[in-house]
């Protein structure tokens, strides 16, 4: 299973020279299964650049399938689709899969981002490809392909975010972004989520002093994200979504205190890396 980050930032893309090692687009990660199957994890800005890299293979000639889980549908989790290459390609194959509430509640929000005041191209049905939407039950193991996928709903300010697991070939990774996790830190059905995975990929927005100012937002701070991996046991750990005002330097520390956090435990053997766009791990 091969992990590729895209986009790594949380809410707006930010691009500049203080983003250049982690990147700036928001957030997109693609998952090579054993067979070549292909999942995409949200479609921020970060989406761009991998339909770029879908285009030199069989999405460029109308051979290519793949599937999308989207967490949910705020602007850095679907900011990319309008942008995403192979979907205008006749030919390829996308089935997307978001939350559960109303049959079309997915195609309604992610036609509206592409509403004529905002786009030229009107509805997805105009972008060549077939894209089929389907709501993702929750709690509940799916098959995808040659993966096994189960979705969980994290709190997220007012409305829920979708993690996921995914499990094919002997490996596992989970993907939790955009978590705010209640007073009590997370629950024990998200860490069970989380349990053991070879990678876990995690909402690392804020510092913990930073997230307290912002509790609004429904989003992790790094200490979160490091107490997930610890007691659900995971192998890897990487950062994810950090904060778009967050500079290298800035996210170099939260993986600084991040590290010490584990060192500091009863916990060992987890490392933890940054996420950063172009970075690929081969679990
Ligand atoms: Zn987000």
């Amino acid at each position: 299973m091969d992990v590729t980050f895209w986009g790594v930032r949380g809410s707006i893309p930010s691009p500049g020279p203080g983003t250049v090692r982690y990147g700036g687009n928001t957030a997109c990660v693609s998952v090579r299964l054993p067979h070549d199957e292909l999942i995409i994890l949200d479609c921020g800005t970060g989406a761009r650049n991998l339909g770029i890299s879908l285009l030199a293979g069989p999405f460029g000639k109308g051979k290519g399938s793949a599937t999308l889980l989207l967490s949910h549908a705020h602007w850095d989790h679907i900011q990319g689709f309008p942008f995403f290459g192979p979907f205008y390609v006749p030919g390829n194959n996308f089935t997307v899969y978001g939350g559960s509430r109303g049959e079309r509640f997915l195609e309604d929000v992610l036609e509206r981002q592409m509403a004529a005041q905002f786009f030229p191209v009107q509805s997805f049905h105009n972008m060549g490809a077939r894209i089929e939407m389907r709501p993702l039950p929750e709690d509940k193991d799916v098959q995808v392909g040659g993966a096994t996928v189960r979705a969980h709903a994290n709190p997220h300010g007012p409305t829920p975010a979708l993690a996921f697991r995914i499990e094919a070939g002997g490996k596992s990774m989970a993907y939790a972004s955009d978590a705010g996790y209640g007073s009590g830190g997370p629950p024990q059905a998200a860490v069970d989520l989380y349990r053991g995975v070879d990678l876990l990929i995690h909402d690392s927005t804020f510092t913990p002093e930073d997230r307290a100012l912002r509790l609004e937002r429904g989003l992790s701070s790094l200490e979160d994200a490091v107490d997930c991996a610890a007691r659900a046991g995971v192998k890897k750990l990487a950062l994810f979504h950090y904060d778009q005002d967050y500079t290298d330097h800035d996210v170099d520390e939260l993986v600084d205190r991040g590290r010490r956090r584990l060192d500091g435990s009863a916990v060992s053997g987890i490392e933890v890396i940054g996420a950063a766009e172009g970075l690929t791990l081969s679990l």
